[in-house]
């Protein structure tokens, strides 16, 4: 039991922070936000208590005002602190990312430097595929690959940038910068949804005035105390939130 919903003892399905589960209705799904940190595709791995409750409580947040916005996500309710109740969708094994500021892999890839603002913001997608190293792919690629057709991604690339577009407007009013973020999607009875999370741990979040990093980032580069970066971000964007 786990507030209002039965956990069965075997998750659907592990990943690296999150654990997806059966719930008592067929079209919905228990996602346990776990306190599991890892970078590196697991290569690095900890724990740190309450993270799982401050990512659950960040994407809540989100997605809720996402849905205020026009955008479908699976969030349906919370059951728990750290548990989400989510519509079941069929996952697209894409990860879309955003990048409104030159960071991270891109300036690994390319000769840009970190820091560089983009002219607009720019959509990548990479392959979900731990195996193979989540390879980016691009659109003829996701076409004859049957993952998506024309019309869904380019319906799939029009949410992510509406995405952007309403979290660069709220973070820039808590004196933050959304440097760049990650978004997967599913389907369900033909709608393309918003699924996963966004939170700490798939944005890239600086800090205006100081340039000053809260969020993963903190824990991949050992930075400092990547718990109070994450509550840092909570405190800025839901001030009552009691964190
Ligand atoms: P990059 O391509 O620079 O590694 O990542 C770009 C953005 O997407 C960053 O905000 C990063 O946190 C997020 N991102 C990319 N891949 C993953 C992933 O596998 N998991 C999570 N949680 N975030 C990711």
């Amino acid at each position: 039991m786990r507030g209002t919903s039965v956990i069965p003892a075997k998750p659907l399905y592990e990943g690296k922070a999150k654990s997806v589960y059966a719930s008592e209705n067929p079209d919905e799904l228990i996602v346990v936000f776990r306190n599991d940190m890892t970078a590196f595709n697991g290569v690095k791995h900890d724990q740190f208590t309450d993270k799982g409750r401050l990512n659950a409580t960040a994407s809540e947040f989100f997605m809720k005002m996402l849905e205020a916005e026009g955008i479908p996500t699976h969030h349906i309710r919370m059951s728990a602190p750290d548990t989400m109740i989510v519509r079941r969708l069929e996952m697209i094994p894409l990860e879309v990312i955003v990048r409104n500021v030159a960071a991270g892999s891109m300036t690994k890839k390319y000769p840009v430097k970190e820091g560089m603002v983009l002219d607009r913001p720019v959509v990548t997608i990479d392959y979900k595929d731990d195996e193979r190293g989540d390879p980016m792919i691009n659109d003829d690629l996701i076409e004859v690959l049957h993952i998506l057709t024309a019309d869904e991604l380019r319906k799939v690339k029009e949410m992510a940038l509406h995405v952007n577009k309403v979290l660069t407007r709220f973070f820039d009013k808590c004196g933050i910068r959304l440097v760049d973020f990650k978004l997967e999607f599913g389907k369900a009875d033909g709608t393309i949804y918003l699924g996963d999370e966004i939170s700490m741990d798939s944005m890239r979040l600086w800090d205006k005035k100081t340039g000053e990093s809260f969020d993963k980032d903190v824990y991949r580069f050992d930075k400092g105390d990547v718990i109070a970066a994450y509550r840092n971000v909570l405190k800025r964007i839901i001030p009552d939130s009691g964190v």
